[in-house]
């Protein structure tokens, strides 16, 4: 493993680095994917003599899959104990302890570090990893970083990127020096699909099969958008393989993607046994947050699923979209770190000139800021608006994350922080969820609402519907459905399920999701104690639940053909695997809206409407709560193919 670590592309650069390090506060490190710098900087860092070696280094990670990974790779690197010397803190789970000197980390959980630590004190070095990626956390840590840069002449703030951006980087940290490390590249020879594929899963399943059959040893990547595709070309890779028996070498076929247990994360580092070939099929994680070993051939559809966010309606979508190309190029280069290889695209070379944008649009720019601006006020931070932004939100998620906090009383008419918006800030949960968890004190039913919030959580993986037991599947789902919503029936999954695989598996839930909702449920209720909320029962009354479950800031209402939300007026429907998708009461509350084939409320539950003006009267107006028709609506159609699809 030593001799690994020499042979990688940074190790002729140690000392210069660590010149570079102690001559600069701030340095931009440019390097190729799979080069070192996420294993190997923090380690010389650390065996560094000249350090405090009271400090720790911190080592942000846009994704927690990676976060877990890099710091298991570096623990083994250093023949110590993951959770020991390094460790790693991602949401709802910190395998760190006091004796940690080097801790991977989300980016996130370093955002939330500051509302403890707002110097960060603890820390001599912090990595801002993967900053080409741009995410939103990673962004907002800019500038708070650049800040305390100022005022901490001792803490050194390195910020690493693939080869794409850096100038901006440097630019942005008042023209840090760059620090390139030559990259070791293979060449790659590029393919066109000569017309458009209409099928791309399809397509990918072909193109693995071929490479295997005609082309010499090497492993293959594959890009797809995420879990159901991975999972769905996995599928059909092995079951072709398996009518193709013994008439081809062993394909190995591995899935990789956040959801995946990590135990079967880590089998995409093993090295491929003599004979047989790999296949990789993974989300964008393999584009530069990990580099497994062995890749000659990458297949790429050209597709990402990328979230949007309309600031005029609130509403957040995720939907698969042209990757950029620089994106395209960062895939195609993974096939070129071991020996030349080839990249076979999707799609053709017009589409990867003309219908593709150069770069991927910042997190920041697209996606519900309600979080960041919370935290950000906790921070102190009252003048959003100058606040050193890389590349500025745009000014209407501004104006609505805004909107939002006030409606759920975090913030005063005058924009400040209330002592409730200090309480949410504690919780590492959406607001809205933060406000669910403190109004039910004053509802007595904490208790069933943190249960509801932790299983809001691991959102929309409760359910388990196998294509070959759908019907199976729905009916067991039926036997959990309770009046009043999909929030009191998650909680009834919850009550139910003991924890037991045994039983999960008979009802078709899913163990793996059960089990991270006791986890996340467990850290919340441990942190009732700090904002002084007592956990108690609501002794199976479902009115103070629904009350606070509302949060109510996502409210609709029926009307002609579906519902309208009662603030924007925008028209929204039950998703069609909603216990109330039949029933379609009057007024309901609804956790999120989401855009997949239509406007639809993900979990709803049902209210009254003059509720709105017991829980939140600073926000609704009686007159926005009259009930124009007197009676149900009927219900209009049954479930067509295309919603339940
Ligand atoms: P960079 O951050 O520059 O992309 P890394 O430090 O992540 O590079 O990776 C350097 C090398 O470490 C990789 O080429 C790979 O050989 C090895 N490596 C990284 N993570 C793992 C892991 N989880 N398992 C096995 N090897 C790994
Ligand atoms: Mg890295």
């Amino acid at each position: 493993m030593q001799e690994v670590r020499r042979s990688l592309p940074i190790f002729p650069y140690r000392e210069d680095l660590l010149a570079a390090i102690h001559e600069h506060q701030i340095l931009v490190i440019e390097g190729e994917t799979g080069s070192g710098k996420t294993t190997q900087i923090p380690q010389y860092l650390l065996e560094d003599v000249t350090r405090n070696s009271c400090m720790k280094i911190g080592c942000t990670q846009p994704r927690r899959v990676a976060a877990m990974s890099v710091a298991a790779r570096v623990a083994e690197e250093m023949s110590v104990k993951l959770g020991n010397e390094v460790g790693y803190s991602i949401r709802f789970e910190d395998c760190t302890s006091e004796r940690t000197v080097l801790k991977y980390m989300t980016d996130g959980m370093l955002l939330r570090e500051f509302l403890t630590e707002p110097d960060l004190a603890s820390y001599s070095v912090i990595i801002i990893d993967e900053a080409h990626e741009r995410t939103l956390h990673t962004d907002i840590l800019f500038g708070l970083i650049k800040d305390i840069a100022r005022f901490r002449p001792d803490l050194k703030v390195l910020v690493a990127s693939a080869t794409l951006d850096t100038e901006r980087f440097s630019c942005f940290f008042d023209d840090a020096p760059v620090f390139r490390i030559p990259g070791r590249r293979f060449p790659v020879d590029i393919f066109y699909t000569k017309a458009p594929e209409a099928d791309y899963l399809e397509a990918c399943v072909v193109s693995v099969l071929q490479i295997h059959v005609t082309q010499s040893p090497g492993d293959i990547l594959v890009f797809l958008t995420g879990q159901e595709e991975i999972e769905a070309c996995c599928e059909l890779l092995q079951e072709r393989c398996r009518r193709l028996g013994s008439k081809i070498a062993e394909l190995l076929v591995l899935p990789i993607y956040a959801n995946l247990p990590s135990d079967m994360q880590a089998k995409i580092f093993n090295p491929t046994p003599p004979g047989a070939r790999k296949v990789v099929v993974a989300t964008n994680i393999a584009e530069t947050s990990l580099t497994i070993d062995g890749i000659i051939y990458v297949i790429d559809p050209g597709f990402c699923k990328q979230k949007s966010y309309n600031a005029r309606t609130g509403m957040e979508s995720l939907i698969v979209t042209p990757c950029s190309r620089a994106s395209a190029n960062q895939r195609a280069g993974r096939a070129g770190r071991v020996a030349a290889g080839k990249c076979f695209r999707l799609y053709t070379a017009w589409a990867f000139k003309h219908e593709m944008e150069e770069t991927t649009v910042p997190e920041i720019q697209r996606t519900n800021l309600g979080n960041v601006v919370l935290l950000l006020k906790s921070l102190g931070i009252n003048d959003l608006i100058h606040f050193d932004f890389m590349d500025p939100p745009p000014h209407e998620t501004l104006v609505l994350a805004l909107e939002q906090l006030y409606a759920l009383g975090a913030l005063n008419h005058l924009g400040e922080l209330t002592k409730l918006g200090r309480r949410m800030a504690e919780l590492p949960v959406d607001p809205m969820l933060s406000k669910m968890i403190l109004a039910s004190e004053q509802y007595k039913c904490s208790e069933e609402v943190l249960t509801i919030a932790a299983m809001l959580s691991v959102n929309n993986s409760i359910f388990y519907r196998p294509k070959d037991k759908v019907v199976h599947a729905d009916n067991a789902r039926m036997n959990f459905v309770v009046p009043g919503g999909d929030h009191l029936v998650l909680l009834n999954v919850y009550t139910q399920s003991g924890h037991s695989t045994q039983w999960c598996y008979e009802n078709f839930i899913q163990f793996r999701s059960m089990r991270r909702a006791r986890d996340v449920r467990d850290q919340l209720e441990g942190l009732m104690d700090r904002i002084e909320v007592e956990v108690v029962s609501s002794q199976e009354d479902s009115v103070p639940i629904r009350k606070v479950t509302g949060y109510f800031y996502h409210t609709a209402r029926l009307s002609k053909g579906g519902y309208k939300t009662v603030k924007h007026q925008q028209t929204v429907y039950v998703h069609p695997n909603s216990s109330l998708f039949e029933e379609q009461p009057r007024w309901l509350i609804y956790h999120e809206l989401v855009f997949t084939t239509k406007e639809f409320m993900r979990q709803v539950i049902e209210i009254e409407s003059s509720w709105l003006l017991e829980v939140a009267p600073h926000y609704y107006k009686s007159k926005e709560l009259e009930d124009s028709s007197s009676k149900k609506m009927p219900r209009k159609q049954g479930k067509t193919k295309e919603e339940l699809g």
